[in-house]
């Protein structure tokens, strides 16, 4: 891992911009929320994959004119991301595979679309190498959220 000390704003909203033509093709807005600016020590180029692959994905499982919301957020000794959405939602039976390599949930419903199931693996992956977790939370027809915990040290 390059690690560097970012602020964690600059991060999102890099993440964002890319996002900005798919968001306005589904009519989508984004709502990034920060309480107080923090900075944290990430791979940049990694960390963002990490926020576009969620993203992509809130977008996608989220019909037309739903919510996306990221917020981050600093603790007594770690960070939060959370990624959250309106959308479809994830069955609990398949919650616990969804970060498996190519598991897409219902193939009928996972559109023609073409993913190919490895977003979540790549994200976790990625998650650990930045020592952290990921947990999932969703309600099938209300929507998904991915908290993401992170030391804010590191390297300790
Ligand atoms: P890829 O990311 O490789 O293009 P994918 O999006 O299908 O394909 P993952 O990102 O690994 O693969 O996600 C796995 C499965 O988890 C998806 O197929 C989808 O069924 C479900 N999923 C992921 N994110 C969400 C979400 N925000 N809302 C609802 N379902 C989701
Ligand atoms: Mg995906």
């Amino acid at each position: 891992l390059k690690t560097e000390i970012v602020p964690v704003d600059t991060l999102i909203y890099s993440a964002q911009k890319m996002v900005r033509d798919q968001l306005k093709a589904k009519d989508q807005n984004l709502t990034i929320e920060i309480d107080e600016l923090f900075e944290v020590e990430v791979d940049p180029d990694r960390f963002r994959q990490i926020i576009l692959n969620l993203l992509t994905n809130a977008i996608h499982y989220t019909p037309a004119g739903g919510h996306i919301t990221v917020v981050a957020r600093r603790r007594k000794s770690d960070w939060q991301l959370i990624i959250g959405d309106s959308g479809i939602g994830i069955p609990e039976s398949d919650l616990p595979r969804i970060f498996e390599r190519f598991y897409r949930v219902d193939k009928a419903r996972a559109r023609n679309s073409g993913g190919t199931g490895l977003g979540l693996a790549i994200v976790k992956h990625l998650v650990e190498v930045h020592h952290g977790k990921i947990q999932v939370e969703s309600k099938v027809g209300e929507g998904t959220s991915f908290i993401l915990t992170f030391p804010l040290s590191p390297s300790d």
